[in-house]
């Protein structure tokens, strides 16, 4: 395969951008090779600066559900850019798309538009501690919930729920707010409601949490963290950045028929733009400025370009609703991919999202990745980039699988793969 064009690209990129890149994981350091540069999407198809083709499932990591240049949201956006992409004013469209929003959450009732999943949680936390007067927020580890110094923690090697910065430049006092412990364990879970029930304004999950390989969570799990968090008066919020609109109309909180206080989404209501949301209560929504004291804005938040896209796709799936659809040719994939390619790794699905993991699975969260298996993992990653696919460039990261993704694309993949068993 031919890549002198990317390669060039990429340490042209080095000497400008730190790393080369604009998010980390798009450095393939994980795969062991240098990353690609792509051109234009089709679809499913994927087309890179020298020419090679790849069906994508790494869909630009969630956003993609209709696959590359969806007409609607084509036409949408050719239509708006020539009228405006900013007013830094009020506008039509931003209305229009939080009634489609609060449409898939109806026992919410307001909605603030965002540019990025980061700054949805963040906006959620501040709102919950604003409402709760309440400072810690507790998390579960292998639960990502974008980038912002609060949530960039892990569990501390002192008292075990107290949490230590995951990152430098996040000094360890930003974080002392922050409570992290293991998702699976509801006695730990209870164990930090019980401590620090009082302090505690929110817990924050990912109720299908998808950044760290996937797991799909019991219904009597997540029901039982729901009821601690309501017994010691905090709020819950749901991070649906990866799940909203991923695994159906009403996102996890409709599957587990849940309602949490706030929800955070991203990915697919902008359509593959940048745009984000936090919707809540009445209650806590009023918290927020100009109507309540938690201060939160934004130059191009809920901005004409990127609502035009979010209405477009959000327009197209409450019209033709693909879930059903989605998630028989997803879990028919995946069981072909099992049986004819990987049959010794194992696999995660729920509806278009799949997790194919080179560990076995003990039903652990998080799950535990080998040396040995991160390497399998690049090996076949590097095999199926050859053979015209492109999964996502880390053992941790999930697959998606888009309405573009038709049985005969699914098949093609198939055989393609092929050549890359293990
Ligand atoms: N929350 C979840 C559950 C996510 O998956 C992500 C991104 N992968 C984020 C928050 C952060 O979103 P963004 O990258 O748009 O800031």
């Amino acid at each position: 395969m031919n890549t002198s064009k990317s390669q060039a690209l990429f340490d042209k990129a080095k000497k400008i951008i730190p790393g080369g890149v604009n998010s980390p994981v798009r450095a393939f350091k994980h795969v062991g090779r240098d990353p690609i540069y792509f051109e234009r999407g089709q679809g499913p198809l994927l087309y890179d600066v020298d020419g090679n083709s790849y069906v994508d499932f790494c869909a630009s990591f969630g956003p993609l559900i209709l696959g590359h240049s969806h007409p609607a949201i084509v036409s949408a956006l050719t239509e708006q850019a020539a009228k405006a992409t900013t007013f830094g004013a009020c506008h039509e469209k931003e209305v229009k798309l939080a009634e489609l929003i609060l449409k898939a959450y109806p026992f919410l009732s307001h909605v603030r538009l965002l540019n990025s999943g980061t700054e949805a949680v963040m906006t959620a936390i501040r709102i919950a501690r604003g409402a709760t007067q309440r400072p810690k927020i507790l998390k579960f580890e292998g639960c990502y919930h974008g980038h912002s110094d609060g949530l960039l923690a892990k569990s501390g090697s002192g008292v075990a729920e107290l949490a230590e910065s995951s990152s430098q430049g996040v000094p360890n006092s930003i974080v002392s707010e922050t409570l992290v412990v293991r998702f699976d364990s509801i006695e730990s879970i209870e164990k930090a409601f019980k401590q620090y029930g009082k302090e505690i304004a929110a817990v924050i999950l990912e109720p299908i949490p998808a950044n760290d390989g996937l797991w799909v969570p019991l219904q009597a799990h997540l029901e039982e963290i729901c009821m601690l968090a309501r017994l010691h008066g905090s709020l819950i919020i749901f991070d649906e950045v990866i799940s909203g609109f991923r695994v159906g109309l009403n996102g996890a909180a409709g599957i587990f028929n849940l309602k949490p206080d706030l929800v955070t989404l991203g990915k697919i209501i902008g359509g593959g733009l940048p745009l984000a949301a936090c919707l809540g209560t009445e209650r806590v929504m009023a918290q927020v400025a100009p109507l309540g004291p938690v201060y939160q804005a934004g130059t191009l938040s809920g901005n004409p370009l990127a609502t035009a896209a979010g209405i477009a796709v959000l327009t197209e799936l409450f019209s033709k609703p693909p879930y059903e659809l989605l998630e028989k040719r997803t879990k028919k994939f995946v069981g072909r991919l099992k049986e004819e390619v990987l049959p010794d790794w194992d696999f995660a699905q729920m509806g278009s999202i799949f997790w194919m993991s080179p560990s076995k699975l003990t039903g652990a969260f998080p799950p535990v990745i080998s040396e040995e298996n991160k390497k399998a993992y690049a090996k076949f990653f590097g095999a199926a980039l050859e053979a015209g696919v492109y999964f996502a460039p880390s053992p941790f990261e999930v697959g998606f699988v888009s309405t573009a993704h038709t049985d005969d694309v699914l098949d093609e993949t198939l055989n393609r793969l092929k050549k890359c068993r293990q």
